[in-house]
């Protein structure tokens, strides 16, 4: 993650799910995605493929600002877990973060001590968390920012303030999420959640820190809304599921991310000139 003055880049991290179902499918996708970020100026690609992918794919990265990640990391350090890869793992097959409790995986049974167990873990092995939080529902009582944040609270229990650099929150509303859901959340909802997550976040890591930790929106992005989310919604990034197997959607995100990026860098120096 990179900060110049009062800006950040963006992050369009894509999380391949299990997809695609061939190693030379992701290849190709993956090589379009490196054609694609080659003058990236003010976007970062974060890709996070099948784990059995990753390492194959690492021998093609070339460009700082294109990282690739794993979907999920274990509780578990070693030993007998049939089925486990530990973070310590992930890191070694080339993994540069790791998604931890997204709602898929919540689905499966993953408990907030669960989520708070894998953030130590990775953030051990020296990787970078991407930490999925996000409401079932929403409720008109507000009821809905109590469960973000007490899925923030338990996840970054014991988490030092000096790991703070290696954290990254995308909130995921569930409703959100997949071909079933109702409709995306909107940038306005999405600004005002992400107020209040870096709020939770200073609780554990001080205002100064958690000021610097990236909140990502996720949840039903396409080539269509996904400026709406970084521009009028101020997010530092998005987590990108479906959208992000279309090589040409994610052509026209990265495309959207330039072009706000440059324009805000240059109403920054227009305004520095001004002061
Ligand atoms: C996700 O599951 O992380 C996600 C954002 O999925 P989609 O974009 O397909 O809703």
């Amino acid at each position: 993650m990179r900060y110049t003055g009062m800006m950040r880049d963006s992050i369009l991290a894509c999380n391949w799910k299990m997809n695609p179902g061939r190693r030379h499918e992701a290849e190709t996708l993956y090589q379009g995605l490196v054609a694609a970020s080659k003058a990236l100026k003010a976007s970062e690609i974060w890709i996070a493929p099948p784990t059995p992918f990753i390492d194959g794919l690492r021998e093609r990265r070339i460009f700082k600002r294109l990282s690739l990640g794993a979907q999920d990391c274990s509780r578990f350090t070693m030993g007998a877990h049939t089925g486990e890869v530990s973070a310590a793992m992930l890191k070694e097959a080339g993994a540069q973060f790791v998604i931890v409790g997204h709602s898929e995986r919540r689905a499966m049974g993953e408990s907030d001590t669960d989520v708070n167990t894998k953030v130590q873990y990775a953030l051990k092995a020296r990787i970078t968390v991407l930490l999925c939080v996000g409401e079932k529902l929403r409720d008109g009582d507000g009821e809905y920012l109590a469960v973000i944040a007490s899925q923030v609270r338990s996840a970054l229990m014991g988490v030092p303030k000096s790991a703070s650099c290696r954290l990254v929150i995308a909130y995921e509303p569930v409703w959100a999420i997949g071909e079933h859901a109702a409709a995306p959340a909107t940038p306005e909802d999405f600004r005002s959640v992400s107020i209040y997550i870096k709020k939770v976040v200073s609780e554990q890591v001080g205002a100064g820190a958690a000021l610097s930790v990236p909140v990502l929106y996720g949840g039903s992005v396409s080539k269509d809304n996904a400026m709406g989310f970084l521009d009028e919604g101020h997010a530092d990034g998005l987590l990108i599921g479906r959208e992000s197997l279309k090589l040409s959607a994610m052509k026209t995100i990265i495309a959207d991310a330039e072009a706000l990026g440059r324009a805000r860098a240059q109403r920054s120096r227009k305004h520095e000139r001004t002061r």
